[in-house]
């Protein structure tokens, strides 16, 4: 057994483990690539400035995707919003480019003054558009300005990487967080509802804040996250191991979990809704959402010398029945 760092044994009915070991954490940064064209600031000079491609249409305003264009600033690509910007010429540029660029025109390089675009804020403000999560799945279409607000808490939204102790900025769908992180990340996969975790440390004594560790469990056609990990909590190292489910809150509200760990006649248990995902493992951490146990009841419960680290974790995942009466059967304590 490797000694160095987290082993982890495990096995979904107690009697053969299978050792998994502790994988470093890998800093892979995979990303959606934007479908967006960046290449705005090129449109916007050809049509302005290059009347030897200008053919007749070509510069015209087409409805729809190139009011769209329009409202995207030629400076960073991001869509514009009031105040909207322009130059004596004409040239759009977003308020945030519009401190950046000392008072020169990022187009054509004339004074900048201080002009407002009305025009083209009543227009943005007159235009529906879809969610910029529509190839994801999101049906939704918003008046300009509201999109916004919308796509921060949009469903279709892709999630993090739930892997933690890396800073993994990848980002997508859950399938494919799922093989996210058992390529990159190599995260033990377990399918069933039950496990049975023995988790070793070799050196006790140290408990350097980023220690976890992540095993997947597939069940009720779901994903879940169980991590593992010690820390200091105030002064006291700690370890502690909580679920998170990999989807959204509302429906990480449909499953619940136990966790238990002990020895000699005593042991902790706790219950409990996983958390979501879009909560960050921080976040779910910070909470103190999840099985905490003391260092001194680990060791006590990890028997032996004390030179090394053995808690057996076991739990269960289960769906909670929905009980669509559950509103309306509530006992009148009074009558
Ligand atoms: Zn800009
Ligand atoms: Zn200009
Ligand atoms: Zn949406
Ligand atoms: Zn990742």
């Amino acid at each position: 057994m490797e000694l160095d760092g987290f082993g982890c044994l495990s096995s979904s009915d107690g009697l053969d483990e299978d050792e998994i070991r502790h994988h470093h954490p890998h800093h892979h940064h995979h990303q959606f690539s934007s479908s967006k064209p960046h290449n705005a600031t090129a449109n916007n000079n050809n049509n302005n400035n290059n009347s030897v491609n200008n053919v007749v249409g070509s510069t015209a305003i087409a409805p729809a995707t190139n009011v769209h264009e329009l409202l995207e600033c030629p400076v960073c690509t991001n869509s514009m919003y009031p105040p909207i910007h322009q130059c004596h010429n004409g040239h759009t540029l977003c308020s945030t480019c519009k401190t950046r660029v000392h008072n020169r025109c990022p187009t054509c390089r004339q004074e900048l003054g201080d002009i407002r675009c009305l025009a083209l804020e009543k227009v943005a403000e007159s235009l529906e558009l879809p969610c910029k999560y529509c190839s994801l799945g999101c049906p939704e279409i918003f008046p300009y300005y509201s999109k916004l607000k919308h796509e921060v808490v949009c469903n279709f939204r892709p999630y993090n990487c739930p892997y933690a102790g890396s800073e993994c900025s990848t980002v997508g769908d859950i399938p494919f967080l799922v093989s996210h992180l058992r390529d990159d990340h190599k995260v033990d996969m377990h399918t069933g509802c039950t496990f049975n975790h023995r988790y070793v440390k070799s050196n006790p004594r140290e408990v350097e804040n980023a220690t976890w560790m992540l095993t997947v469990f597939h069940c009720f056609g779901q994903y879940f996250c169980l991590h593992f990990e010690a820390f200091q909590l105030g002064m006291a190292p700690v370890y502690m191991a909580f679920l998170r489910f990999m989807g959204d809150e509302t429906e990480a509200r449909s499953y619940s979990y136990s966790l238990e760990v002990g020895a000699n006649g005593r042991k902790l248990i706790w219950e409990g809704s996983p958390r979501s995902i879009r909560d960050s493992h921080q976040k779910v951490r910070d909470s103190h959402d999840g099985l905490i146990i003391q260092r001194n009841m680990a060791l006590f419960f990890s028997g032996g010398d004390k030179k090394e680290l053995k808690l057996r974790v076991t739990g269960r995942i289960w769906k909670e029945q929905q009980n669509p009466e559950a509103s309306v059967g509530m006992p009148n304590l009074c009558s």
